[in-house]
């Protein structure tokens, strides 16, 4: 960047009284002030160069080290100038505006955005059971939202009524505080910045051109949905305003566990229960599963923790052809209470297994 010459962008000679150089800026900055030139792109620079300019020269002590070390003794004093030189147009100003007129304000004047606005989007939980996420399941959900008000048609006033232009600020939304030769705009008081004011209030809405609703919404579950996924429905989020299109709803998806089935990736995994003998001599069983009986064959000499596959029983995954596998957990069940025959055949049992291996147990009996 070119050496800066602070006289010459406010138009002023070196030894320029206080009272010239603040005319000088007083003139640049109503030229250049971007409030009035909304076509030109370099009148803000314009206005920040002569702001610039003016936030030293109308000082006496940064003034002094300008005119000594120019710029780079401004800057080398660093600290509490160095927000001068910052690129932050609207924070200088709204220091030196402070100074010159003891208010602040910003020059975009917080006017409202207006016309349509899309809704804001909305995000609730549901809790499937794993019999629900494995099959799919449609469910509907209550959905609690706001959206714009039937009766006035969002615009806050009785039918027939019609919002009066704001008094105080002729319908801009703005209110301009001029100070000798510029203004600054803020946001009106009055209408906060909508430009009208509601004289007749729609009874629905209290004026608010906005209702809130509650709906139940239809929410189809795929089979083989996970905890922790996330569905968009389209377009039932808040609605709009102004003719703006509606949010999206996202529901996240939780699963309540089960007694008997376990979702491992897309396996479903159960815990079967056997006897010694079932595990021993191995044994045909039927377990009911989500859809469907399945005919589970116990291998002979089944161990504990033993697992057991039946292919493509498992979860669906969403949106593809290929399912998980049922994975059959063998579970040897000690008996808790033994009737006076099983006892005897125990008995017997261990006879048997008495010397035939001693080292399967690692130990000797003592009676
Ligand atoms: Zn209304
Ligand atoms: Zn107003």
């Amino acid at each position: 960047m070119a050496k800066k010459d602070y006289y010459q962008i406010l138009g002023v000679n070196r030894n320029a009284s206080a009272e010239e150089i603040k005319k000088a800026y007083r003139k640049m900055a109503m030229r250049h002030h971007p409030d009035r030139n909304h076509d030109d792109p370099e009148a803000e620079d314009k206005f920040k160069e002569a702001s610039e300019a003016y936030s030293v020269l109308g000082n006496v002590e940064k003034r002094q080290i300008y005119d000594q070390y120019g710029v780079e003794g401004l800057r080398s004093r660093g600290g509490q100038d160095s927000g001068f030189f910052s690129d932050s147009i609207f924070s200088d100003f709204g220091d030196i505006l402070g100074d010159l007129f003891g208010f602040s304000g910003s020059f975009s004047g917080g006017r409202q955005r207006r016309g349509p606005r899309k809704g804001n989007d909305l995000g609730l939980e549901v809790m499937l059971t794993l019999e629900e996420s494995f099959l799919g399941v449609e469910k509907e959900i209550g959905v609690d939202r706001e959206r714009n008000c039937d009766v006035c048609d969002g615009a806050g006033s009785e039918p027939g009524k019609s919002a009066d232009v704001c008094s105080k600020c002729g319908g801009s939304g703005n209110v301009r505080m001029s100070q000798g030769f510029f203004s600054i705009a803020t946001t009106c008081s009055s209408c906060q910045g909508r430009g009208r004011v509601i004289a007749h209030p729609c009874k629905t809405c209290r004026g608010q051109g906005r209702v809130r609703e509650s709906k139940k919404i239809k929410v189809i579950f795929p089979a083989g949905i996970d905890a922790g996924n996330r569905l968009r429905v389209t377009g039932e989020g808040a609605g709009g305003s102004e003719g703006g299109s509606p949010g999206d709803l996202y529901v996240m998806v939780k699963i309540k566990a089960d007694k008997y089935f376990q979702r491992h990736g897309n396996d479903l995994l159960f815990q079967l229960s056997i006897t010694f003998s079932q595990a021993a001599l191995g044994d045909h069983v039927s377990i009911k599963a989500f859809d469907g009986t399945e005919k589970i064959k116990i291998p002979a000499a089944a161990q504990n923790g033993q697992m057991l596959k039946i292919k493509n029983k498992g979860f669906r995954q969403v949106n593809r052809w290929s399912r998980g596998d049922l994975l059959i957990q063998i579970n040897v069940m000690t008996p808790q209470t033994l009737s006076r025959q099983e006892s005897e055949l125990f008995k017997k049992l261990r006879e048997l297994e008495t010397g035939k291996d001693k080292t399967l147990f690692e130990s000797e009996r003592i009676d």
